[in-house]
């Protein structure tokens, strides 16, 4: 059964549907696989070919889609864990 991402990668949520679930739309003259995952810090980390890097609010807004409602510049981050007021 296909997984979605939203279960390990929660580090960027919808503003407009709060959905956390995306797809990325990289150009066509991308070469080699693409993979999200997330690193031990619950970082969005994602790998082209041989590159990997972790993807920020910048990177999801250029080219992270919500697969809830197809929004896009529209994620913020989203931390899972509470945090706690100052
Ligand atoms: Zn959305």
């Amino acid at each position: 059964m296909a997984k979605g991402l939203a279960e390990e990668v929660s580090m960027f949520k919808c503003k407009q549907c709060q959905g956390t679930e995306f797809q990325l739309v990289l150009q066509a003259n991308v070469q080699g696989q693409v993979t999200v995952s997330a690193n031990p810090f619950n970082e969005v980390v994602v790998t082209v070919g041989e590159q990997e890097f972790i993807a920020d609010l910048m990177f999801m807004n250029q080219f992270a889609v919500c697969k809830d409602c197809g929004g896009i510049k529209c994620w913020a981050y989203f931390f899972r864990e509470p945090v706690s007021a100052m």
